[in-house]
């Protein structure tokens, strides 16, 4: 995924930035044989065709990973420490996706569920679009 402080969305995934700048979740599915894709791409690598539609989807899904961060290093300025980064296969989807666990929480398990919702992280100079996860 690509965000650029400076320009915002750029990219196949520019269209994700976009949506979630606009307060929603849409991911890439290809429009002539249905397979998702993730990260985005130009052309599907499963039937050749170029065209996509970008599909709104709730954001909420079960840890498929996470790992938690008990020591700061650049770009984590913004969390308290410690903090948990999720990796959250979707519900709805065939798509996994990175986010912080906010709040923290002593209860976090693999296969726990999770909601989500979009917030933003500090990062350098910039405000970047994020998903934020809470157990369910
Ligand atoms: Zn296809």
């Amino acid at each position: 995924m690509t965000y650029h402080p400076a320009t915002g969305p750029i990219g196949a995934e520019g269209r994700y930035w976009d949506a979630l700048i606009e307060g929603r979740l849409e991911l890439p599915r290809c429009a002539s044989c249905g397979t998702w894709h993730w990260p985005a791409v130009w052309r599907c690598g499963a039937c050749g065709s170029w065209d996509h539609e970008w599909v709104e989807q709730p954001i909420e899904g079960s840890v498929f990973t996470y790992t938690r961060t008990h020591h700061g290093f650049g770009g984590t300025e913004a969390f308290a420490k410690p903090f948990s980064t999720l990796v959250v296969a979707l519900r709805t989807v065939p798509i996994r996706l990175v986010g912080v666990l906010d709040p923290d929480d002593a209860a976090l398990k693999i296969g726990a569920p999770v909601t989500g919702a979009i917030g933003r992280t500090r990062f350098g100079d910039a405000d970047v679009p994020a998903l934020r996860w809470r157990l369910a």
